[in-house]
């Protein structure tokens, strides 16, 4: 069997590069690890993506719902591409690779617009906005997902459609075993092990969009450190470092953060391994965190939600037992997402009762809401802007939205570190191409989406994974196309 281009995992990298290359009149095969009903990697439930999209007018031919908001009320900040390179430089804390930020967020717009040509529908985020009045805000830069959210699957499903309909050869349950390269070094195929048993592929080029290593607990005992070993994985059990494996054995340079990880606060009673959102806990700028000491250790309203909930888990995870517990009274209850209906809590009408439920010393916890209480900044409370109403004399403060926690019953939500995806990979060009260790590309190879570092390095801002994997597979699909 030949092919023009080979693109290793079937998520929206692998997507992504597979209907790019198709476009450019490639001959392609995606093989994908999962079986059939398990399509689609991290990209099957996930749902927000941060483009530049510049105002509000820009955005709007995009949407094609906004649900039940009257657009006349909702309140979308304008996000220009510096504001977006400023966003990933600040949670990146400065070490995003400048080239690829830039690639990333002028691309960020356009693969949206792409994305909606192939069939993709986005709709205003319902889980981001806060209303306010008669008015819905949004934090600039996260106002959109896919249509119906991660639960609905329509990203992926509307990807596999286009990638059926358009010839793209896609075979499941199939695991790439070995990158084959020529005498000089380029890649020319793969040896892959499916249903047909063991077999060689040859091609003109090579996509690796396999995936982070996330599940891989040995990978992450490695390089995040052995307290991983126990961390929930939020997302697919395919994403066991492959592509990353097989990269480095035809000589890729490793890039980015090793260390770091996309990591939530997800439900205590959570299974080991999902991979969905229903779990993750992300209304905690409403109210507090402690741990089983009755400590608070993260502060709660550094910056609006989707730039600090995915380094929240690992917080957590660094705390006595793994676990903490987000603390809220009744003047927050209808600000808290849908999915705490669901969630695993503790109620009690005093503070003393509530640490009793969660095994915490009573005095202890009574003591840390007291001084929370009372050092609070008597600035208004609003929750659609930063709004500065933060805690002062305490370690560590809540910098905006701190509101006293006196308003029995109080509701506490026990959770743990899920981890949804890692930062560290294979370091690309911003056309994609794999480099080696002297800085010169692999011929044949490209790498896209989680497989690749050089982005994300401590946290991430919602929405910049499933861009960067949208982005650079699109450029890796083009140019393995071109390859000769
Ligand atoms: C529940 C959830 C919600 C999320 N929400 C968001 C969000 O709202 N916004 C956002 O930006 N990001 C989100 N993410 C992260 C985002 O989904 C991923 O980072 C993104 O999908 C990365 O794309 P990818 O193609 O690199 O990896 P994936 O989409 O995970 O695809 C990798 C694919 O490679 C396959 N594979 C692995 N090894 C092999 C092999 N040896 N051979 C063949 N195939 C292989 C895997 O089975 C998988 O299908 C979410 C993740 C999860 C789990």
């Amino acid at each position: 069997m030949n092919y023009d281009v080979i693109v290793i995992g079937a998520g929206m990298a692998g997507l992504g590069a597979a209907l790019s290359a198709q476009e450019y009149g490639a001959a392609v095969l995606l093989v994908e690890k999962a079986p059939f009903a398990q399509r689609g990697g991290n990209a099957r439930r996930g749902s927000s993506f941060r483009a530049s999209y510049g105002d509000m007018a820009r955005l709007q031919p995009l949407i094609s719902s906004f649900g039940q908001l009257d657009p006349a009320a909702v309140c979308i900040p304008p996000y220009s591409d510096d504001d977006y390179y400023h966003d990933l430089m600040a949670v990146t804390q400065g070490e995003a690779d400048p080239e690829l930020a830039r690639t990333l967020v002028e691309e960020s717009f356009g693969t949206l617009q792409w994305l909606k040509t192939l069939g993709v529908e986005f709709e205003l985020n319902p889980k981001q906005t806060v209303r306010v009045g008669d008015s819905w805000y949004y934090p600039p830069g996260g106002p959109i997902q896919v249509k119906g959210g991660g639960e609905s699957e329509s990203l992926s499903a509307a990807l596999f459609a286009q990638v059926e309909a358009k010839g793209v050869h896609v075979i499941y349950e199939a695991r790439v075993r070995e990158l084959l390269s020529s005498d000089n070094g380029g890649v020319i195929g793969v040896e892959l092990d499916d249903a047909g048993g063991p077999r060689t592929v040859l091609s003109k080029a090579v996509v690796l969009a396999s995936g982070g290593f996330e599940a891989d607990a040995e990978m992450r005992k490695l390089y995040l450190g052995p307290e991983w070993e126990r961390a929930k994985v939020r997302g697919t059990p395919y994403n066991t470092g492959d592509g990353i494996r097989l990269a480095f054995k035809v000589g890729a340079d490793k890039a980015g953060d090793w260390k770091g990880a996309h990591a939530g606060m997800i439900d205590s009673r959570a299974p080991d391994v999902l991979s969905n959102n229903r779990a993750v806990r992300r209304s905690f700028p409403h109210g507090v965190i402690v741990n089983t000491d009755g400590k608070r250790f993260f502060d709660e309203g550094e910056d609006f939600e989707p730039l600090l909930y995915a380094k929240l888990g690992r917080a957590v995870l660094q705390q006595p037992g793994g676990i903490a517990f987000q603390i809220f009274d009744q003047k927050v209850r209808d600000l808290l997402s849908p999915y705490y209906k669901e969630a695993t809590r503790v109620v009690a009408s005093s503070l003393k009762d509530l640490a009793v439920q969660l095994q915490i010393a009573p005095e202890a916890l009574e003591q840390t809401i007291e001084e929370f209480n009372r050092s609070i900044a008597d600035v208004p409370f609003n929750p659609g802007i930063k709004d500065g109403k933060c805690t002062r004399g305490i370690t560590p403060p809540k910098s905006n939205w701190a509101q006293a926690l006196d308003s029995p019953p109080f509701m506490a939500f026990p959770g743990v570190c899920g981890i949804t995806f890692t930062f560290g990979g294979v370091r690309i060009n911003p056309k994609a191409e794999v480099l080696n260790t002297s800085g010169n590309s692999i011929p044949g190879l490209y790498a896209a989406g989680e497989v690749t570092g050089g982005l994300l390095y401590h946290h991430y801002p919602l929405g910049a994974s499933f861009m960067n994997a949208a982005v650079f597979g699109r450029i890796a699909g083009e140019h393995a196309a071109k390859s000769e």
